[in-house]
């Protein structure tokens, strides 16, 4: 007896393998699967309502997920669902009410089995991304991700040295020299070299593994530094920062190089981003307040193009840009220092037209 079971299911196995190899080729999927079903509802129609026949149909469904799209799965199993109702209702031979139970069952079966399957394919495509994701990160971890950290760094104190090179170039081989705005420039030069230096040492001791240089900071100074930083780049593109800073800001915890980066990087982005704007809609405001929790909150709003609304939850992610050469890090390490410092990092859209990205950071002493 036990025997026979066996010999029926690898039987059934086999005919289900068979099946399976036939659905692969797609010029086969169809017309098989439509004949199946006609099978099914046939067999369903002739036999007593007491059969629960159209319980099968889930073998269509089952077949068709991972293989049709959800919407072409959804119509298939409603299409199972009108099936069983037609051969209930033009079934001669059985009890009714048994049919009507068996009805039910069909019914419920056929719904259930659709909806755990299509969401079972969409957990499986979701742990699918996550997995390349994972891979594509431990790919670039370490060495990889360290060296385009180093790169993304440094180059904005380098970019400004160049542009701080250039100026006192001009106004050195002007007739005559002027040496007050050349030596200006050169100060700059100077400034920019150290900081770019300090970040290379902040960089090392992060490679050894040495905590950040937290120090009790005044987040206006913060700003108004980086925005000095980046007072080339904004003149090349002919934008005036607007600041709004509220009176006694409290102080806050933090690394006063690696919070100056972000404040630099959020304008860098603002300046590109509005590069694609005529210089009379570009404007850029960089705000700092208190927030009803009394946490220092700071702003930076920009009338650039915007962001797309399917970019929007990608933004922070990394390797994630829209730029030719952009490297889509900037905003992973902004977020990873921000969250260093217990604060968060969120980013908005601007009516009518560009984007504001918001910095929260625990406040540690109020003002004095
Ligand atoms: P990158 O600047 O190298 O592309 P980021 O991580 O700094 O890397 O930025 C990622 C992406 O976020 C950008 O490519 C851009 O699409 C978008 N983005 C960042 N800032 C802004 C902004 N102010 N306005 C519009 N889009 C922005």
């Amino acid at each position: 007896m036990s025997e026979t079971i066996v010999e029926k299911a690898s039987g059934a196995s086999a005919a289900l393998h068979g099946l399976h190899r036939i659905f692969r080729k797609p010029i086969i999927r169809v017309p098989a699967m439509a004949l199946v079903m006609l099978a099914i509802f046939v067999f369903d129609t002739l036999t007593d309502l007491e059969i629960a026949t159209a319980v099968f149909y889930i073998a269509v469904v089952l077949l068709a997920i991972g293989r049709f799209a959800g919407r072409y799965v959804i119509a298939l199993a409603a299409a199972c669902v009108v099936l069983t109702l037609i051969s209930f209702f033009i079934s001669k031979t059985g009890s009714r009410e048994a049919g009507l139970v068996n009805l039910a069952i069909s019914v419920s079966t056929i719904a259930i089995t659709t909806y755990l399957g299509l969401k079972m394919v969409a957990a499986e495509g979701a742990a699918h991304a996550a997995r390349a994701q994972l891979i594509r990160v431990a790919r670039v971890t370490s060495l990889g991700e360290l060296a385009a950290s180093i790169a993304h760094e440094v180059n904005q104190p380098l970019a400004a040295i160049a542009t701080s090179g250039d100026t006192a170039l001009r106004w050195l081989s002007a007739t005559p020299p002027n040496v007050d705005r050349a030596r200006s420039a050169l100060v700059r030069v100077v400034e920019d070299a150290s900081r770019a230096s300090t970040v290379l040492a902040r960089v090392r001791d992060h490679a050894r593994g040495d905590p950040p240089a937290l120090r009790l900071i005044r987040v206006d100074d913060v700003i108004e530094e980086a925005v000095e930083l980046s007072g080339g780049e904004l003149q090349r593109h002919a934008i005036a920062v607007q600041l709004a800073l509220a009176d006694a800001l409290p102080t806050v915890l933090g690394d006063r190089v690696q919070l100056q980066q972000v404040v630099c990087n959020l304008i860098l982005n603002a300046i590109e981003a509005m590069a694609q704007v005529p210089p009379s809609r570009r404007s850029l405001t960089i705000a700092a307040m208190v927030d009803v929790n009394g946490d220092v909150e700071i702003s930076a709003s920009d009338t650039g193009i915007g962001i797309r609304d399917d970019h929007l939850a990608r933004l922070f992610d990394s390797f994630f840009t829209t730029k030719e050469g952009g490297t889509g890090i900037g905003l992973t390490i902004s977020r990873t220092i921000v969250e260093a410092h217990g604060g968060v990092m969120w980013v908005d859209r601007m009516k009518p037209h560009g984007a504001r990205f918001h910095v929260r950071l625990p406040a540690h002493a109020a003002a004095a």
